[in-house]
């Protein structure tokens, strides 16, 4: 497989599912950090290893916000592909959410808008769901739990202990007590502050290089009531282009758990929408279709909460020379992107199976992960590229611009302009943003000549 083209590797590894029968190749994996991205490896590795552990500073009983996830208080969407993943990993997965209160979003119930104009919609689009993040995260974590050989630990990981090039353990300290868990495996999903990297040079290893784009982004989110007479659509998107010359760079809605609307704003630079209330409020209804002024019609419930993310990052593991085996990285540790695109979760999704793929292979642990983490290049090449692409266009943002950048950014615009009014220039688009496709497959002359042609009868 790793011969292949990124665009092979990446449908296979969207292809992949458990195996029928475990196959123990791994004794005892330690997991740390116990969010989204820690617990899909987690599920993973209970096909693989005799026993897993997941450390996490946070108590898993906790349900609900925790100061472990920051980020948790803001809209959260699984994209397709995502809930896709989730589906093979947890069969049931939708209907158990559905059952907790998240709702159902066929693609007739999602509306997006661009830059005012309703697109169109792909009748025969994947589903979606909509739920806060700590419903989906919430659900996760059960059906993890509840595999007979994973446990939970609730420490602060401290650093790693090795016996040679080989990694064998993570310190922690929980609540002033001090411990090791050994394994033979260990996964970092620590998140974009991980501390991996410094645990590393502190032992002699080398660090990989991160990468940053900077992207300052200004996020805003408010809870309102739902009632009956509300729209009908679950999942409402509206993005501006720059050209918009808006201070909101867009803005969603989701029905989510317990009659609620979750509703989110983000601008970039020193454009913050939405701090107070009434400046929410007022913004949504002036700045959007009249449907968003509907929804901010409502009680809002509780109050604003801001959220400022101000760098897309990735740390490039594949490249390193001088790694310890016995140790690989997953999630936001390894590459956190613009929010706005909602990939993380999916991404998450994807690195488990690479996981589950490197696994499969019957690998030596007594050597580097390189195969893992050549597998994950090609997942993180992904969301990158379409992430920092997509950002380059923004006049606050000034680069690193790649090669070839004018001409790729006037394709890409023209691919999205269609996506209002075609429906296979949008079907392809969708599945490349949900991570279900290589974006390849959009760099074809049938896909840009269909979008050119769309265009010009649009005009
Ligand atoms: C504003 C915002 C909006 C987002 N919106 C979306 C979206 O719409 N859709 C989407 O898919 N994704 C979204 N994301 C990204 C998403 O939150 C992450 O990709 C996802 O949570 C996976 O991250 P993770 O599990 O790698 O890390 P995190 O979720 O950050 O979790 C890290 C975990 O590690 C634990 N931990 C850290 N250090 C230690 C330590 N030393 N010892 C023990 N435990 C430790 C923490 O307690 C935590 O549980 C958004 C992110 C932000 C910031």
């Amino acid at each position: 497989m790793m011969s292949s083209s990124p665009a092979r590797v990446f449908a296979a590894l969207n292809a992949v599912r458990p195996p029928d029968q475990a196959s123990p190749v791994v004794g005892r994996a330690v997991v740390i950090g116990g969010s989204v991205a820690g617990l899909l490896a987690a599920r993973v590795l209970s096909d693989y290893a005799q026993s897993v552990v997941i450390i996490d500073r946070d108590d898993p009983q906790v349900t609900g916000e925790r100061p472990g996830v920051p980020q948790g208080t803001q809209l959260h969407a699984l994209l397709p592909g995502g809930l896709l993943q989730l589906e093979h990993l947890f069969p049931g997965f939708r209907e158990q959410a559905l059952a907790r209160g998240a709702v159902g979003a066929p693609p007739a119930a999602r509306r997006n808008y661009l830059d005012g104009r309703l697109k169109v919609v792909v009748p025969d689009d994947a589903d979606s769901l909509a739920g806060t993040r700590p419903l989906l995260e919430g659900l996760i974590r059960q059906r993890v739990l509840r595999l007979p050989n994973v446990k939970t630990v609730t420490a602060r990981a401290t650093g790693l202990v090795f016996d040679g090039a080989v990694t064998t353990g993570v310190r922690c300290d929980a609540g002033g007590a001090p411990g090791v868990e050994s394994g033979d495996l260990v996964v970092d999903a620590m998140g974009r502050s991980s501390r991996l990297s410094e645990w590393l040079a502190q032992a002699g290893w080398d660090r990989p290089v991160m990468r940053r784009m900077t992207v300052n982004l200004n996020y805003a989110t408010a809870l309102f009531q739902r009632r009956e007479t509300d729209p009908d659509a679950t999942i409402v998107l509206a993005l501006h282009t720059p050209k918009m010359s808006s201070d909101v760079a867009g803005a969603a809605f989701f029905a989510v758990e317990d009659g609620r609307w979750m509703a989110m704003m983000a601008g970039y630079g020193d454009n913050r929408p939405g701090r107070t209330a009434d400046d929410f409020v007022r913004r949504l209804r002036d700045q959007f279709p009249p449907e968003f002024g509907e929804v901010a019609g409502n009680e809002m419930l509780g109050d604003v909460r801001t959220y400022r993310h101000a760098d897309s990052r990735r740390r490039d593991f594949h490249r390193l020379k001088r790694f310890p085996a016995g140790l690989v990285s997953v999630g936001d540790a390894v590459a956190s992107f613009n929010p706005v695109y909602g990939q993380g979760m999916t991404a998450a999704a994807l690195h488990a199976a690479c996981l589950s793929t490197y696994l499969r292979s019957g690998p030596d642990l007594g050597v580097p992960a390189r195969r893992f983490f050549a597998l994950q290049k090609v997942v993180v090449d992904v969301a990158w590229s379409m992430s920092t692409s997509a950002d380059l266009a923004l006049p606050h943002v000034d680069g690193p611009y790649p090669r070839g950048y004018r001409l790729s950014s006037w394709v890409s615009g023209q691919i999205v302009a269609a996506t209002v009014t075609h429906v296979p220039t949008a079907r392809r688009f969708n599945e490349v943003v949900s991570m279900r496709e290589h974006p390849r497959s959009l760099a074809t002359p049938g896909v840009l000549l269909g979008a050119l042609r769309a265009n010009r009868r649009a005009r």
